[in-house]
């Protein structure tokens, strides 16, 4: 595992480049957070989170931003259990993890409803295309993750972030 204070180190780093920053960054689990589906797995297994993750989320808490989970894990006893054992249930300010039919829309009303953060705020990370296709759509800066989160993909994240915000400025202020 990389060192988690050089990993946190560098991901405040990298958020201090920014100007904008998203109030709410939302993370899937499976394939996202940690490396495997944890409905082939049992509670009794000890599982770990990719390795540059910890330290990605001890950044956002350092800098007081929020973060959720949208899970369609059809198994959510399994992974709170998970989140429970990695110590990281805490930090996550909603958590919504249940199966559902559509690409996580309704996990995404949800989290708006219980944090009151508006979609243009909050940046998500899932690795499923699906998701992040219909997620964008509602406004949510949404980015596909091919090896979990890491620094590279929390660096494309926020640079999209910010991109995106900018770009729904211009065209508020664009004279008609
Ligand atoms: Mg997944």
């Amino acid at each position: 595992m990389e060192d988690v204070e050089r990993v946190k180190a560098e991901a405040v780093q990298i958020m201090g480049v920014f100007q904008v920053l998203p109030r709410l960054v939302v993370f899937d689990l499976d394939h996202t957070l940690w490396p495997f589906y944890c409905e082939w797995r049992s509670k009794q297994d000890t599982p770990s989170l990719f390795p540059q993750t910890r330290g990605i989320l001890h950044a956002l808490k350092h800098k007081r931003l929020d973060i959720a989970i949208a899970s369609k894990s059809p198994t959510p006893d399994i992974a709170t259990t998970y989140l429970d054992k990695l110590a990281i249930r805490s930090m996550f300010v909603a958590e919504e993890i249940f199966y559902s039919w559509t690409h996580k829309t309704d996990h995404f009303q949800r989290i708006q409803s219980k944090t009151g953060v508006p979609y243009k705020s909050m940046l998500f990370f899932d690795d499923d295309d699906n998701n992040i296709q219909e997620i964008s759509k509602i406004g949510v800066t949404s980015i596909l993750v091919g090896n979990g989160v890491n620094l590279r993909a929390f660096r494309d994240g926020l640079t999209k972030f910010s991109q995106n915000t900018k770009a729904s400025k211009n065209k508020q202020t664009k004279p008609k």
